[in-house]
């Protein structure tokens, strides 16, 4: 039987360069190792986003309607718009063996954690406020006012990263990556995980033969 991927949860204030990497990351490897969940949301796409690529963008209604159905794994309200991780897709792709990312606030964290409590949970922080700003003025994708909103916001997602497993702060970017990885790295090399993966090799090793 193939292992269960693992559900790792990754958190962050806008700006502190979570989705980046996850991407980089991903690159790096293939699709029957890890993947990223995309959410549903309700706001408005962003011009270089694409649906079913960044988010599966649906109206209010929609949402809510999916909410009845009990769709969603988790979701919360964010800035004034509803996200949320389809159940399906996440628990599928982690039977067949896939680690799946989960790009969500600290909100739907809880309630991963909640039910699932095997997941993984990694909190991204920037190096200070001023490279907070400095990196959310650069993406020009916001207004001031937004900008303005998004600091207060990332303030009162960072009071959170202390309920998180894993902690890494996004100074140097390469440095970053190599944090993420290795955390994936020592998840793999966990006994447990060692036993569903290698049972043969264990076997051989406990028995009389060379
Ligand atoms: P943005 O609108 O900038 O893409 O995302 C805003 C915030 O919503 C980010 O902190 C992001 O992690 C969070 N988010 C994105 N998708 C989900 C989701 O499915 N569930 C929850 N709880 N938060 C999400």
């Amino acid at each position: 039987m193939t292992q269960n991927g693992t559900l790792y949860i990754i958190s962050a204030p806008s700006g502190a360069g979570k989705s980046s990497l996850i991407q980089a990351y991903l690159k790096y490897h293939p699709l029957y190792e890890a993947q990223v969940s995309i959410s549903h949301t309700t706001r408005n796409k962003r011009e270089a986003e694409q649906e079913g690529v960044h988010y599966y963008f649906i109206d209010k209604p929609t949402f809510l309607e999916m909410i009845e159905k009990d769709d969603f794994l988790e979701h919360a309200e964010v800035f004034g718009n509803y996200y949320g991780t389809s159940k399906n897709a996440i628990l599928n792709t982690l039977a067949s063996g896939v680690d799946v990312f989960l790009d969500i606030d600290w909100q739907g964290a809880r309630q991963i954690r909640n039910k699932m409590p095997s997941a993984k949970s990694i909190f991204i922080l920037p190096p200070s406020n001023q490279e907070l700003l400095r990196r959310l003025k650069g993406r020009g994708q916001d207004s001031d006012e937004t900008i303005d909103f998004r600091m207060k916001q990332a303030k009162k997602e960072i009071e959170h990263f202390d309920e998180y497993d894993y902690v890494i702060i996004n100074d140097d970017f390469e440095r970053a990556l190599s944090d993420l990885k290795a955390i994936l790295r020592s998840e793999k090399l966990k006994t447990e995980y060692q036993l569903q993966n290698n049972k043969s090799l264990f076997t051989k090793l406990l028995s009389t033969e060379i």
